[in-house]
C-alpha cells in the first residue's frame, strides 16, 4: 500500500473520512485540529502527500506558506486571539503523530500555557462554528 494510501490526512483531501474545513483551493487544505490546543486551532496541508518538511517539494511548501498566512490573517480578524502560535513537527521526537506535511495554527489568549495537543477530540458542531467564523473572515 503506497504512503498516501493510508495516511489520514491524504484520506481525508480525497473526502474518504470527513473533516470540518474552514477552505481548500486547488494545492492546499485547511481544516479543523479534531482535538484542538485552543478553540479555532486550525491544520494547514498540501494536497500531494509528504511526509514532512524534509520531503515537501519546495513549491509545494512555498503555497503552503501563503496559505498560513491568509489562514493567520482569517484568524486574526474572526477570533480576535492575542496570537497566534504556528506549530510544524518533524519526526516522532518533535511531536510529529501524522506523518503528512502540516503546520498548525493556534490562536493563543495573553498568559495562556498550552502544548501543541489537546486533551480532548472537540464537539463537531463547535468545530463547524469557528471554522465558519474563519471563513467568513478569509471570503470577506
Ligand atoms: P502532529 O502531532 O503530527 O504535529 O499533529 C497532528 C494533529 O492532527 C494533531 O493535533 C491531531 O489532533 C490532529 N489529527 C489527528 N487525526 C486527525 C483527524 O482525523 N482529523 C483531524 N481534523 N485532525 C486530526
Ligand atoms: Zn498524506
Amino acid at each position: 500500500m503506497s504512503e498516501s494510501a493510508k495516511c489520514i490526512f491524504c484520506k481525508i483531501v480525497r473526502g474518504d473520512i470527513p473533516a470540518v474545513k474552514v477552505r481548500e483551493d486547488e494545492a492546499t487544505l485547511v481544516f479543523m485540529d479534531i482535538q484542538p490546543a485552543s478553540p479555532g486551532h486550525a491544520l494547514v496541508i498540501p494536497k500531494t502527500h509528504a511526509a514532512d518538511l524534509y520531503e515537501i517539494a519546495e513549491t509545494d511548501l512555498n503555497i503552503v506558506t501563503a496559505t498560513v498566512q491568509r489562514a493567520a490573517r482569517a484568524m486574526r480578524q474572526a477570533l480576535a486571539p492575542d496570537g497566534i502560535r504556528i506549530v510544524q513537527t518533524n519526526g516522532a521526537a518533535a511531536g510529529q503523530t501524522v506523518f503528512h506535511y502540516h503546520v498548525h495554527l493556534i490562536p493563543m489568549r495573553e498568559g495562556q500555557k498550552l502544548g501543541t495537543h489537546g486533551r480532548a477530540p472537540a464537539d463537531t458542531e463547535d468545530l463547524k462554528a469557528l471554522a465558519a467564523r474563519i471563513r467568513e473572515a478569509w471570503e470577506g
